[in-house]
């Protein structure tokens, strides 16, 4: 089929001025946050679980693949219409449709940003947890399907722990209720396998949400080391003696020099590594909690500790972490995002790693990371216009994620596989491993229309890198 004809078929059904195919304009929807680009051949604007529908349904019926899209923050590719098609532009769908206070659950759609779900439940009360550090740019869509962690995750676990159902629309048009407002629904967890599943499932056109009471107290710590050895072994130290911070944060002195630069957050420039630390809870118990914190980074070589005095504090220590991978971003051309998990009580040993890496191919790795979990964000710093330096960052990239799985980690975190780390996934499943999971894509998406090309090797690929 023409591309004339499917543009005619899709306005038909959503209006002129909801889809769009000039090439200017299709120009913006060719690249996200990661380094590859495809131009896709038109982007519709959904607006109702009824339109993706009818629009899946023309996108099936020529056999055209589509790839849903929030605010395109992903780090992996996933937007990416790597075999052409449509982009569904969810950003319309961003309303929040109830909040149930009695059964503690939120109804919302996917194009909602996950800061301004923050910001409307906060009035009320309540909070959702999850909160990557995109979170003003960055949908519950794409959260819930990139499966998103964030500072606070590391004590309330990520998006899929806050998920109760969720309407999908599967790539033939079909509406399906998984999960829902009621507990534990009898079956197999779908809610659950959907969650992390990038778009290659379906298309969420409405999440229901778990809700808490906000933390009546919260006490925002800054550790400083002079040595980065010492930093990461006090993580360990914390949650061993006991301690589950909201948030274990970490970043080391080229970040720090960028933050400064770009936000002026005052943290020291002559540190090796700070840790942000966050308790929340009872406010007659966060005293003692602070104290005990204070005193375990003391004991483990920080040199100071500042508590935030007041939210202005807090709120400009979390500028510069939030804040930390775009101030990054003024100092170089580009950067590659690595993702990796390791056991946390690895993090002195892989850091060192990580810095040897960067030593043999001659990059900088400045390091921001989810401390707590575990879970680093080497930044290799390069210039995308150089394509020599290009291939070397790209095995840097490997080199890091075979060290997180050398330690007994994984190769991913949070920001996905999508195209990104496909050639990884060798390195944790075997063949049958990924045939396996693909029998699970083809039980959702029988046509391999949803968001095709993304996370797993293509089968003939997987058999030589047995
Ligand atoms: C500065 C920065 C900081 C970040 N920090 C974090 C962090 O702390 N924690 C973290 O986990 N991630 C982080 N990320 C990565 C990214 O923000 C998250 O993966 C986020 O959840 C993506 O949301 P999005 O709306 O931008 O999704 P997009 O990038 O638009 O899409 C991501 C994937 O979700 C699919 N998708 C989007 N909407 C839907 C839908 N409605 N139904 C089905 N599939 C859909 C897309 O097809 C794609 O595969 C960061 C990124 C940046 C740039």
């Amino acid at each position: 089929m023409s591309n004339k004809v499917l543009v005619q078929e899709l306005r038909r059904v959503v209006g002129e001025a909801n889809v769009i195919d000039s090439d200017v304009h299709l120009q913006l929807y060719q690249y996200d946050a990661y380094l590859e680009e495809r131009r896709p051949d038109a982007v519709v604007f959904v607006h109702s679980t009824e339109e993706v529908s009818r629009v899946l349904k023309i996108c099936h019926a020529h056999g055209v693949p589509s790839v849903p899209r929030g605010g395109g923050t992903n780090l992996s590719g996933g937007t990416i219409p790597f075999k052409g098609g449509v982009v569904l532009e969810m950003i319309r769908m961003n309303r929040l449709l109830e909040v149930d206070k009695g059964s503690l659950r939120a109804r919302v759609q996917p194009g909602m940003f996950n800061l301004e779900l923050g910001q409307a439940l906060a009035p009320l009360g309540y909070q959702y947890l999850p909160d990557p550090a995109s979170q003003k740019a960055a949908t519950l869509g794409g959260n819930v399907a990139e499966n998103s962690g964030g500072p606070h995750c590391f004590k309330y676990g990520v998006t899929t722990n806050h998920v109760a159902g969720m309407t999908v629309v599967l790539s033939d048009g079909e509406i399906v209720e998984l999960g829902g407002m009621a507990p534990d629904t009898p079956g197999y967890d779908l809610t659950g396998v959907f969650v992390g599943s990038e778009g290659t499932f379906g298309v969420c056109t409405e999440v229901v949400v778990r809700i808490v009471r906000l933390a009546e107290g919260v006490k925002t710590m800054l550790a400083i080391y002079d040595s980065i050895e010492k930093g990461s072994e006090t993580v360990s130290a914390i949650v061993a003696a006991g301690m589950v911070p909201a948030t274990l944060e970490m970043m080391d002195q080229l970040v720090i020099h960028a933050v400064e630069k770009s936000l002026a957050c005052g943290l020291p420039l002559d540190c090796a590594t700070v840790l942000i630390i966050e308790v929340d809870g009872l406010k007659d118990d966060l005293e003692e909690q602070t104290e005990a914190i204070v005193r375990l980074c003391k004991e483990h070589g920080a040199r100071e500790v500042r508590v935030a005095k007041d939210e202005a504090e807090r709120a400009l220590l979390w500028a510069g972490r939030r804040g930390a991978f775009g101030a990054v971003a003024r100092i170089t051309p580009s950067y590659l995002v690595c993702d990796g998990t390791v056991p946390r009580t690895t993090l002195p040993l892989v850091l060192k790693k990580v810095a040897e890496v960067g030593e043999k191919y001659d990059l900088k790795i400045p390091n921001v990371f989810h401390a707590g979990d575990g879970n680093l964000h080497p930044l290799i710093l390069f210039d995308w216009r150089d394509a020599e330096q290009k291939a070397r960052v790209m095995k840097a990239g490997m080199e890091i994620l075979e060290l997180c799985v050398q330690l007994g980690g994984t190769i991913s975190g949070e920001h996905g596989v999508g195209l990104e780390k496909m050639d990884a996934m060798h390195l944790i499943l075997s063949p049958d491993d990924i045939q396996a999971q693909l029998k699970v894509k083809r039980a959702f998406d029988p046509a391999d229309l949803a968001n095709p090309g993304k996370i797993f090797p293509a089968v003939q690929e997987v058999s030589h890198v047995q």
